[in-house]
């Protein structure tokens, strides 16, 4: 029974057969309601009709495009399993980065902030607030339908995280944090990646902005300086050309130690930054009046 939803998933969708045979395995264990692991030693017992037929469902969908996080419902990310729906993002590997990079450079101690742009699903604000339940975490989020799924999410794992509808910073006056981190959308808006795969199911507005996908980017490098605290960093994902760019954007807003680290691929992936001296930002305010 595997084997047959492997070669039509991989058929249709053009995976490797490895891939197919993943996503085959993780269906029927839904299906069967049984754990994918199971299936290994189970991969050719006949099904009940009834089972047959929850299996067909799944797989017809899949054959359709429809991402699996989708149809399960769920992704793992940073070791816990999100509950995700179409309002928002499907977690990626790649993130994890921004989670880890955070924790590496968070405080190790005192009273630390943190807030999460665009929080979508939740998955960064409550990676982070799970690893460190001392963190007065925030999140931030434009969306109310995905707002839903992320306090959803927060209170199935038990994490404390502070949500709060609102486009970036807007509604955040006066606030300052340790660490501002974020997922924004990258993606340029005539990429034909967005009309490939699963990111023909995902919400436009997680994924696409502006001509080069620098829009959201640069708001979120323009905006940050105000609120983070004098040793805060600012730290965001961006797509794997984007790296420069992002520097460039950082150091035009004087941020201080300007770096990108590369995902687990070994791609650019995240770039951070300290915050500019109040000096610079001053200097920085009088350039921009005249340029
Ligand atoms: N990494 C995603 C992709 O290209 C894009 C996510 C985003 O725009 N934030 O599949």
């Amino acid at each position: 029974m595997l084997e047959g939803a492997a070669r039509r998933i991989e058929a249709a969708l053009q995976l490797e057969r490895r891939e197919a045979r993943l996503e085959a395995r993780v269906l029927a264990a839904r299906a069967l309601e049984v754990a994918p692991a199971w299936l290994l030693g189970h991969d050719r017992d006949e099904l009940r009709p009834a089972q047959a037929a929850a299996l067909e469902t799944l797989v017809a969908r899949r054959e359709a495009g429809e991402p699996v996080a989708y149809i399960l419902e769920e992704r793992e990310f940073h070791g816990h399993l999100f509950r995700v729906t179409r309002d928002v993002l499907i977690p990626r590997p790649d993130t994890e980065r921004l989670v880890e990079a955070a924790l590496e450079r968070g405080p190790t101690q005192g009273p630390t902030r943190a807030l999460d742009l665009g929080t979508g699903s939740g998955c960064i604000a409550i990676s982070l607030a799970l690893a460190r339940p001392d963190w007065d975490v925030w999140a931030v989020e434009r969306s109310p339908a995905a707002l839903v799924v992320a306090r959803d999410n927060a209170r199935r794992l038990g994490a404390r995280v502070r949500f709060q509808e609102g486009d970036w910073f807007a509604g955040l006056e006066g606030q300052a944090f340790d660490l501002i981190v974020s997922n924004p959308p990258y993606v340029a808006a005539a990429d034909s990646h967005l009309l490939q795969g699963d990111l023909r199911h995902e919400p436009r507005s997680a994924l696409a902005s502006g001509p080069e996908g620098l829009d959201d980017l640069s708001r979120l490098i323009e905006g940050a300086a105000d609120h983070l605290t004098e040793e805060g960093w600012l730290m965001l994902e961006h797509g794997c050309h984007q790296g420069d760019a992002c520097r460039v954007l950082l150091n035009q807003q004087n941020f201080r130690k300007v770096s990108t680290l590369a995902d687990l691929a070994g791609l650019p992936r995240v770039s951070l930054g300290c915050r500019p001296f109040k000096g610079c930002r001053e200097s920085l305010q009088h350039t921009r009046i005249h340029t």
